[in-house]
């Protein structure tokens, strides 16, 4: 069940997944919000500084260690563009986070690199977070989300050709 208020924090995850295209990396953006709505954390994808585990929800899983109370975490929310990959769905998991809700899932991306005839970049198998991580209430793909995240990620390709 997506609302309103989760619709404003995924239209945050697209704007953030632009700011990371711009700034030339893959267009990736996340949020994480209390359980009083508040948006504690947010980022994109830093992976063109030449560490490629830079995904956003692995820094909010880093983040909410740090600084949110572990009887609090669960009662989290991440917001994110495109489904947490296995490392990101093992952080968020080990770190004891809630809900996730994503706009565009990692089947979608799998199928838009096909239709683009893009080869994956890494040897990392593109799990969905439930094959990983037990427990967590997921909801998403959003579609109305999902189609202005796989704007961005073909423009990232039309820029990377
Ligand atoms: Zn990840």
């Amino acid at each position: 069940m997506i609302t309103e208020l989760d619709k404003k924090h995924l239209a945050r995850c697209v704007e953030l997944a632009k700011q990371a295209l711009e700034a030339g990396d893959e267009p990736f953006g996340s949020v994480l919000v209390s359980p009083d709505g508040a948006v504690l954390f947010e980022d994109h994808n830093h992976a063109s500084s030449g560490d490629r585990t830079r995904h956003p929800e692995f820094e909010i899983a880093r983040w909410a260690a740090n600084h949110v109370p572990a009887a609090e975490r669960a009662a989290c929310t991440v917001y994110t563009s495109g489904e947490h990959c296995s490392m990101c769905a093992s952080a968020h998991g080990w770190v004891g986070l809630g809900r996730i809700v994503y706009a565009s899932s990692s089947a979608q991306y799998r199928q838009w690199l096909r239709e683009w005839g893009v080869a994956p970049t890494s040897k990392v198998r593109p799990l969905a977070i439930s094959e990983v991580v037990d427990g967590i209430p997921l909801d998403g793909p959003v579609p109305e989300f999902a189609e202005q995240v796989r704007l961005l990620h073909q423009e990232r390709m039309r820029r990377r050709a």
